[in-house]
């Protein structure tokens, strides 16, 4: 049965959730508007899919907005914030969630097959951070949540470019933490597991067994036990928390 936390409220918060179109991101930002948050909701592509999380947020009585763009483009990335800001009139939330992978085995990788990876997942986050922190660093206070992987720490064959670009994204987070510390502002990154969405429904049955069996919860993990995970990260109780890598993944890597 999913686990919540029902006593952490954002209420009066605002958070941007790149790429919550769909996935992870999607689950995030109903989970951040049902904590009491407004949320913004970045999308590169996929207009139905963000319009429908949306939707389901106002519906809800719950605040939201769409912006489309792309987090790999520095105009973009600016642009974006600067609708967050004039929409609800601060930003209190980061959550560096866009994310793609081109996996194939190294001699097989193209240039364009790890620079695309690199731009979204790494360029993406560092664009994203840099155009919201002079708001965080004037409000003293901010909350900034990237979302690296299992791989980031171990690799994986076939995801090379992956990998380097989620393990760049560990020591970002810990460069940043330690620029921003001193003004209230975290910076910390998740590394998920394997998690129950297309990628892992994808897999054939053999697959999954084999990893079911290096998982010792023995499940997959829920975008809702990512979300969870990120809504503590984001919340005021986690202020004293910096720096860090929360792995979410049943204890695979433990
Ligand atoms: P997903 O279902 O493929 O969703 C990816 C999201 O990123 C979509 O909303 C997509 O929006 C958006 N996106 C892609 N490129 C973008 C760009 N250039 N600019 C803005 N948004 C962009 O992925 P997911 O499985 O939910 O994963 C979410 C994050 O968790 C990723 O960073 C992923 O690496 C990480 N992660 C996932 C797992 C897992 O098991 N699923 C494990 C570890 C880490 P559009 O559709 O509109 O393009």
């Amino acid at each position: 049965m999913q686990q919540t936390s029902p006593g952490i409220s954002l209420e009066g918060q605002v958070a941007l959730v790149t790429g919550s179109s769909r996935g992870i991101g999607a689950v995030i930002a109903r989970r951040f508007a049902e904590a009491g948050a407004k949320v913004a909701l970045n999308y590169n592509a996929s207009v139905t899919a963000a319009t429908e999380v949306m939707d389901s947020i106002t519906t809800g009585g719950g605040d939201a907005m769409l912006i489309a763009g792309d987090v790999s483009d520095e105009v973009s990335a600016q642009e974006t914030i600067k609708a967050v800001i004039e929409r609800f009139g601060r930003v209190d939330i980061l959550i560096n969630n866009a994310g793609i992978h081109r996996d194939r085995l190294l001699l097989r990788m193209t240039p364009a097959d790890f620079d695309e990876v690199l731009q979204v997942n790494l360029r993406g986050a560092f664009l994203c951070t840099k155009y919201v922190m002079p708001h965080f660093v004037r409000q003293h206070y901010g909350r900034v949540i990237n979302m690296s992987s299992v791989v980031g720490l171990t690799g994986n064959p076939g995801q090379a470019n992956y990998a380097a670009a989620k393990a760049g994204l560990i020591g970002f987070t810990k460069a940043v933490a330690r620029e921003v510390a001193s003004r209230n502002v975290t910076v910390n990154a998740v590394a998920p597991g394997y998690i129950a969405t297309g990628m892992v429904e994808d897999l054939t049955e053999e697959q999954r067994n084999q990893i079911l069996e290096r998982i010792p919860m023995g499940r997959f993990g829920t975008s809702e036990d990512v979300a969870e995970t990120i809504l503590f990260l984001s919340s005021k109780g986690a202020g004293y928390l910096t720096g860090q890598v929360l792995t979410i993944d049943g204890g695979l890597i433990a």
